[in-house]
């Protein structure tokens, strides 16, 4: 039996038309401005984000590096969750390329408020580091795929705007907030000066992120893409893959919602774990697992070799995350494969 894979919607492969339209790809030299396939899927990226201009990267990551080299210079504060992931996982990029600290906040899910960002913005002053972007993650990752609520969105905007800040969205996950919350990623877009959308989570591509904001802002995106190597030549090829992607994956993400949901009501019998299924907000499950004398990698090992790939987020958690690889039928097997293997340890 082939693996089933939960461990993340970035092991989701291309799929046979994806590929083919890859196969297919108008190309030309990107850095010269010359393909028009990366040119059509800006166009679309910028339309979708309700921005002028777009940005083809490599990845999220670079998305994210990007848009805060471009905010801030050396000495500069962001403004983020601690769970964010420009804090956790990009090997500390802020401040080793723009040499920017992060205030850290807390907040149930992920998600912080308009006060708590009143509460952390610097009196200006020549001791402090200044203040200068506020950073929010739709969805939330580590706050279980949790979505940001356009009034809280709204709030936190309104906030940062009085104290003079900038604000950016990491929308790695944006796309799965808007199918889930019949709130267009536009709208939710909005109030941020930059907002990227990642293409190899959910939407199912092999590689990018495209980053969007206004024609100042892509100017000197640009010329940070270029200096650290993040200008391409016939990057058709992947870009085509986004297009198709934003044509005929977007729908599709409900399908992992609702495949979210059924996993964790099928193992939220299992009395090893502690799940609140209406913090499943899309396509992200944590699994709150209680014996605390065998850990969650020990469990999840032991999935593996039973034919499934489950995430050990930490000693007492578990993250199962939903994709175009895994329908329906597989969560079931999935589900059956989880609770026998947590059974083997009780
Ligand atoms: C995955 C992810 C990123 C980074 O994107 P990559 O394409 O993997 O570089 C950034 N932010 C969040 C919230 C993510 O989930």
């Amino acid at each position: 039996m082939n693996m089933i894979n939960l461990y993340s919607d970035t092991q989701s492969t291309p799929t046979p038309a994806m590929r083919q339209a890859m196969a297919q790809a108008q190309v030309g030299d990107e850095q010269a401005g010359l393909d028009p396939t990366v040119d059509a899927l800006c166009e679309k990226v910028a339309a979708l984000l309700g921005k002028s201009r777009a940005l083809f990267l490599p990845s999220g990551t670079m998305c994210n590096a990007i848009a805060i080299l471009v905010h801030c210079r050396p000495g500069d504060e962001i403004i983020a969750h601690e769970t964010s992931h420009i804090i956790n996982y990009e090997g500390g990029g802020p401040a080793a390329l723009a040499g920017a600290l992060i205030r850290p906040l807390t907040g149930e899910r992920g998600q912080f408020a308009a006060d708590d960002v009143r509460g952390a913005v610097r009196p200006k002053s020549r001791y402090h580091p200044t203040s200068r972007l506020v950073c929010v993650e739709q969805t939330a990752n580590l706050g279980g795929g949790s979505i940001w609520p356009l009034a809280r969105i709204e709030e936190v905007a309104q906030a940062a705007r009085e104290a003079g800040l900038i604000l950016h969205m990491d929308g790695a996950r944006l796309m799965n907030a808007a199918v889930a919350s019949e709130v267009s990623a536009a709208e939710f877009a909005k109030p941020f000066d930059s907002v990227w959308i990642d293409l190899s989570k959910g939407l199912g591509c092999p590689i990018g992120g495209v980053l969007a904001g206004d024609d100042a802002f892509i100017e000197a995106a640009w010329q940070w893409k270029q200096r650290l190597g993040g200008a391409m030549r016939q990057a058709g090829i992947i870009a085509a893959a986004g297009v198709y992607a934003l044509d005929h994956h977007v729908g599709r993400l409900r399908e992992d919602h609702a495949n979210a949901r059924l996993f964790a009501e099928l193992v939220s019998v299992h009395p090893s774990l502690e799940i609140a299924p209406d913090d499943i907000d899309t396509n992200i499950v944590f699994l709150d697992y209680r014996p605390a004398k065998s850990g969650t990698e020990a469990v999840a090992a032991r999935a593996l070799a039973n034919g499934l790939r489950i995430g050990a987020t930490n000693a007492s958690r578990f993250r199962a995350v939903t994709h175009i690889d895994v329908g329906e039928a597989e969560v079931r097997a999935a589900a059956e494969i989880f609770r026998d293997t947590l059974d083997a340890f009780v």
